[in-house]
């Protein structure tokens, strides 16, 4: 990676735990786009739906456990391990120098939960640069992870990967367990809301907006997936363009749009 040159910052959406062991097409497509579209970081900053908190917490382990945190799954599924290290210092250095939100260090209660690793042994399978995790601060509005996003904006200046893992649609209670399901009207219906508001950088409306029609609604039924996508947004720097590695619903409910912000400087834009 050339010195100096900023880091791409990702949304990632994860869908189904099934996508960490299988291979289809939105699989391939993240893989291939981190093996010639990205460099290799320092470090990663995962920002995954699976960890909500009170506060805006960071793992801070020199190697962190590989969560399961799901039930129901084939045996194999729970046979995975990214045994990726961590970066303590890293951590330590984000918890001194952003002071808005303030950062609470985790010595033991979280790791690599599936937000993660589902997506990581895609897009850097040998699991060899470090992996930290942000918690999201549950009851906080959109605006607060927003512009937690906006403060790591100056990590992708330092060589660090900001990845946020979610889903721009996620409702499991309308889940197909089918995964080429046909998706439902109101999800694409707000998937391609949200694709135009990224290309419009309309970063207003989707913070403030994203729940005021039905689609949204539906889409976004719990905040949990929807929320890391701010972090992405905010911390876009003026003038990057979107660029969307994959779009597709899976599972009827589960749109699994994902998308680069600033990774037109690096491979074959
Ligand atoms: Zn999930």
């Amino acid at each position: 990676m050339p010195s100096g040159s900023r880091v791409p910052v990702l949304f990632i959406g994860h869908g189904s735990p099934m996508n960490a062991i299988e291979t289809n097409d939105y699989t391939m497509a993240i893989s291939a786009f981190a093996r010639e579209r990205l460099p290799r970081p320092r470090a990663i900053l995962c920002v995954s739906a699976h960890w909500l908190t009170e506060g805006t917490w960071v793992t801070h382990m020199e190697n962190p456990r590989t969560i399961h945190d799901f039930h129901g799954f084939p045996q194999e599924l729970f046979g995975v391990r990214y045994p990726a290290p961590g970066d303590p210092r890293l951590a330590e250095e984000i918890h001194r120098r952003i002071r808005r939100p303030r950062i609470v260090l985790d010595d033991e209660m979280w790791g690599l939960d599936h937000g993660a690793w589902s997506v990581l042994r895609h897009m850097y399978p040998a699991a060899d640069v470090p992996v930290l995790q942000m918690s999201v601060s549950i009851t906080q509005p959109p605006s607060y992870h927003f512009e937690a996003g906006r403060a790591l904006r100056e990590l992708r200046d330092e060589g660090v990967l900001i990845l946020a893992s979610g889903n721009i649609v996620h409702n499991l209670r309308r889940l197909s367990w089918e995964s080429a399901a046909a998706p439902f009207d109101w999800a694409l219906e707000f998937d391609l809301w949200v694709k135009e508001r990224l290309e419009a950088r309309d970063f207003r409306a989707l913070v403030e907006d994203a729940t005021i029609s039905e689609a949204g609604r539906l889409s976004i039924p719990t905040p949990d997936h929807w929320l890391p996508a701010l972090y992405a947004m905010g911390a876009a720097a003026e003038g990057e363009p979107v660029e969307f590695i994959f779009e597709g619903v899976q599972n009827a409910s589960i749109s699994m749009r994902s998308f680069a912000f600033g990774a037109d400087r690096f491979g074959r834009a």
